[in-house]
C-alpha cells in the first residue's frame, strides 16, 4: 500500500454513506499519512514533498460532532459539491476505501470510481458480500487477482474497525522504512506517530467499540491505544466532543423514542423503535442524532436484540421514503444475516444495518413477517 500512495499525485479517500467516527476517523487518518508520504519519485525539481494531492470525499455529510476532527474542515461532501468531487474522480490516479466494502455504499460516486482504472485499494473490517465476484473474497493472505476491482485488499472482519487496520497498516510500513533500527511497531516497540493521525484513529476504535464495550476484547487493542495515548492523544477531550454534545432536541428525541416509541417483542428478548419524518421533524433531527439510540434497548435485562427504524422523506423525483434500518445484538445472536436477506443491507454480526423504500407501518409489517425466523427463540 506504501508504494500505492508514494507514486500517485492525486489520491481519493472514500468512505460509507452517513459517515461515522471510524469511517470519519480512519479515513482522515489516511489523509494525514498520504500528505506525509514522499513522493517517489519527486517531480522534476521539485521536493519530494510537494505534487501530491489527497482529497476525503464523503457521499453525504457528517454528523457536527465528529466535525473538530483534524482535517475535517478540508473534507468532500459529495451531495453539496457534485461536480468538483466527479472531477477528482476522475482524475484520482489512486483510491482508498476504507470502512466499506461495496461501492454501493458510497452511492453514485461508486460508479464514478468504477469508471476510473486507478488502483483501488480496500481498508475495511466488514464481511465481504457474498456477490462480490467482481471483488476477492474476505482473505487478507490472497493475493488480489490483476483482473479483480481490488489492487489490493485488507479486509479483517475480526478487527474492532478500520481504525486498527489503519493503525497496523502504518505500524508496518514504518517498520518497514526504519528496518534498520529495528523500531516501531506496537506493544513494546511503540510506533511514533504523529497527533493528528493518532487522534484520528482514536476516535475510530472509540466509537467502533462503544467506548471500548463490544469487540474490544483482544489485548492487542489495548497496545494500540497505550500507543496512541503516547502519540498524545486527549482520550478524555475526545470522549467529550464526540459523546457529551448533545442537543437539548436531540436529548428530548432520545427520551421521546424510548418512552413513548419503544415496543418489546418479550417472547423474542427483542424491541422496535420506529421514528417517522413527522417526528423527527419535531425534534429539528439533524444528521447523527439517532445515533446510539437503538443500542438502547440492550441495557434493559432481557432485550439482547435491538431494531430501529428511520424515515428519511422520499428525495425530489423519487416516489418513497426510505426507511433506514439499524440491527443491533448482544453475543451470539447475529443481525447481519437478517439486514442482508431482508432489509438489502448487511454489517457485523452485533451490528448491521440496511433499509426499505416505503412508509414506517410497511417497514414494520417486514419486521413482523421476519423477526421469528432471525431471532434465536431462548428458554
Ligand atoms: P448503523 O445501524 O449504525 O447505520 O449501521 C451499523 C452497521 O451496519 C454499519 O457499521 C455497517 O456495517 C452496517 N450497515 C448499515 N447500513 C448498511 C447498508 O445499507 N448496507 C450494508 N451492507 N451494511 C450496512
Ligand atoms: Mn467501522
Amino acid at each position: 500500500m506504501k508504494e500505492f500512495i508514494e507514486k500517485s499525485h492525486h489520491i481519493v479517500i472514500f468512505t460509507h454513506m452517513a459517515p461515522d467516527g471510524d469511517a470519519m476517523g480512519s479515513s482522515l487518518a489516511l489523509w494525514h499519512w498520504c500528505k506525509q508520504a514522499p513522493l517517489c519519485p519527486p517531480m522534476e525539481g521539485g521536493s519530494p514533498m510537494e505534487g501530491r494531492a489527497v482529497t476525503v470525499i464523503v457521499p453525504n455529510a457528517f454528523p457536527d460532532f465528529l466535525g473538530w476532527l483534524p482535517g475535517a474542515d478540508q473534507v468532500k461532501i459529495y451531495e453539496k459539491e457534485a461536480e468538483a468531487c466527479n472531477r477528482l474522480i476522475a482524475e484520482a490516479d489512486l483510491f482508498l476505501c476504507t470502512d466499506f466494502n461495496d461501492p454501493k455504499r458510497i452511492g453514485p460516486m461508486g460508479e464514478k470510481m468504477l469508471a476510473n482504472s486507478a488502483p483501488k485499494v480496500l481498508i475495511d473490517h466488514h464481511l465481504m458480500d457474498r456477490c462480490a465476484d467482481r471483488a476477492q473474497t474476505a482473505n487478507a493472505d490472497r493475493p488480489a487477482s490483476p483482473d479483480g476491482l481490488w489492487a489490493e485488499i485488507h479486509s479483517h472482519p475480526e478487527a474492532s474497525s478500520a481504525c486498527e487496520i489503519v493503525y497496523k497498516l502504518i505500524a508496518a510500513s514504518a517498520a518497514d522504512r526504519c528496518a534498520d533500527r529495528v523500531q516501531t511497531a506496537y506493544a513494546d516497540r511503540p510506533l511514533t506517530l504523529k497527533a493528528e493521525i493518532a487522534t484520528c484513529i482514536y476516535t475510530g476504535l472509540m466509537t467502533d467499540t462503544g467506548n471500548f464495550s463490544y469487540n474490544s476484547t483482544n489485548a492487542e487493542l489495548y497496545d494500540i491505544v497505550a500507543s496512541l495515548l503516547r502519540a498524545g492523544v486527549q482520550k478524555d477531550e475526545i470522549y467529550n466532543a464526540v459523546f457529551n454534545q448533545f442537543s437539548s432536541d436531540r436529548m428530548r428525541l432520545t427520551g421521546y423514542a424510548l418512552y413513548r416509541k419503544m415496543r418489546i417483542y418479550p417472547e423474542y428478548h427483542l424491541a422496535l423503535i420506529t421514528l417517522t419524518a413527522d417526528e423527527l421533524d419535531q425534534f429539528h433531527y439533524r444528521n447523527g442524532d439517532c445515533e446510539g439510540i437503538v443500542n438502547m434497548p440492550l441495557q434493559i435485562a432481557d432485550v439482547h436484540y435491538s431494531v430501529m427504524m428511520r424515515e428519511e422523506r422520499a428525495k425530489p423525483g423519487t416516489p418513497k421514503s426510505r426507511i433506514r434500518i439499524s440491527l443491533r445484538s448482544q453475543g451470539d445472536r447475529p443481525v447481519n444475516i437478517w439486514a442482508q436477506e431482508v432489509f438489502h443491507g448487511g454489517g457485523h454480526m452485533n451490528a448491521s444495518g440496511g433499509e426499505l423504500l416505503g412508509s414506517i407501518p410497511f417497514a414494520v409489517k417486514i419486521f413482523e413477517q421476519s423477526y421469528k425466523k432471525y431471532v434465536k427463540v431462548e428458554s
